[in-house]
């Protein structure tokens, strides 16, 4: 009998070998994967099942299904302000990542458990890497996504960092980009800089993602300390390894930019990212810093904020200063995550894993579960 704490469906390769097992061809396992990454019923399509799939294959669908429905289900959802939703997501074997769906059909996933990286403004990284996401969980974040409202853009901003889980990663994008539906450009790869992950990325060939990197500040001492055991790459050399993708691509870079007061708010960095960024082929994302209890950084105040913005704008480069969605429900990166390993479980309001059999209920997955103080702004 299936445990479904040890899944061996972690990865997307080990579907496709087990479909192929089963006597599935390339359409059979297309049409499967699909389904799956969008959160549909195995009767959509013109197809009925019973005249599409060969016989051994539907009779071996109900213990894949059930398989796939065990890698992820959400354990708490945390509605915000804005219209996001953060979703406390168990997996098989009761770890807890976080996902997040954004207004306007966006969703950022989790990669890792836990992470390596250590950035010191960083809920996630507190206690090192736990485990890597298979490429499957990390589909399975999709479907769980999908089965409550529609997913057309994926950002791999959650929990993690994609360039420490890359094999898992790609196989993910590269099945977002086909059978998962999502335009290429809609797929956002974010890391700290990674020389191996810009290798890679060069290296796609069927599904390009765009890029965004986490820059944070423009001296590279001051990084060191900010991103702890990031690569050691300047931020010079991490522009130009991001141009050279972007120019590539064809999609501007993405520089993610955490504001924090007193310590890359200044004018020094306004005249170290027009230094930088000048005629670049990218996008600045400032997002002021979301106070997490523990974590000794602030926000700068709300002008502060503007007047970067502002300035940063009179001088040529594109900013765009964003509230981090879902900020009112504890919403920094791993902090749900991080209360719920505080807390004993208050209520636990189980939604349907999505399944290929059955017809997503909304109904069903819309229940929002609120632990008293699992979610208190
Ligand atoms: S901000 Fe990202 S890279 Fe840094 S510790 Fe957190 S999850 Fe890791």
């Amino acid at each position: 009998m299936h445990n479904p704490r040890v899944s061996s469906l972690l990865r997307i390769p080990d579907l496709q070998h087990r479909l192929r097992e089963a006597g599935a061809g390339p359409l059979h396992e297309h049409r499967i994967l699909r389904l799956w990454s969008h959160a549909l019923p195995r009767e959509s399509g013109r197809r009925l099942p019973s005249t599409f799939f060969p016989a051994s294959l539907l009779a071996a669908l109900p213990g894949i299904e059930a398989e796939l429905a065990a890698l992820a289900r959400v354990h708490t959802v945390h509605a915000g302000a804005d219209g996001s939703e953060r979703l406390l997501v168990a997996l098989a074997d009761c770890q807890t990542v976080e996902s997040v769906l954004l207004p306007r059909h966006g969703l950022c996933v989790s990669s890792q458990i836990g992470c390596a990286v250590g950035c010191g403004f960083c809920m996630t990284g507190r206690d090192g890497l736990l485990r890597q996401l298979g490429s499957a969980e990390i589909i399975a974040q999709v479907a769980l996504a999908r089965a409550r409202r529609p997913v057309r853009k994926v950002v791999f901003m959650g929990m993690g960092e994609p360039a420490h889980n890359l094999d898992n990663v790609m196989e993910a994008i590269d099945l977002l980009g086909t059978a998962g539906g999502i335009g290429h450009k809609n797929i956002v790869f974010s890391t700290v800089g990674d020389p191996r992950a810009f290798e890679r990325l060069h290296g796609q060939q069927r599904v390009r993602p765009a890029l965004a990197l986490s820059l944070h500040t423009t001296k590279a001492e001051l990084r060191r300390r900010l991103l702890p055991r990031a690569p050691r790459l300047t931020p010079e050399e991490l522009v130009e390894a991001c141009e050279r993708y972007a120019r590539a691509s064809g999609y501007p870079t993405q520089y993610q930019w955490t504001l924090l007061e007193g310590v890359n708010d200044g004018d020094d960095e306004i005249e170290g990212l027009v230094r930088l960024l000048s005629g670049k082929y990218g996008v600045l994302n400032m997002i002021p810093f979301n106070a997490v209890d523990g974590v000794d950084f602030s926000r700068p105040s709300r002008e502060r904020c503007a007047a970067i913005a502002r300035r940063l704008h009179e001088r040529g480069i594109l900013t765009k200063l964003r509230y981090s969605a879902g900020q009112d429900v504890a919403g920094g990166c791993g902090q749900l995550r991080a209360r719920a390993a505080e807390l004993p479980v208050v209520t636990l309001q189980r939604d349907r894993a999505p399944s290929l059999r059955q017809q997503p209920s909304r109904a069903a997955t819309s229940a929002i579960a609120r632990p008293a103080s699992a979610d208190a702004p």
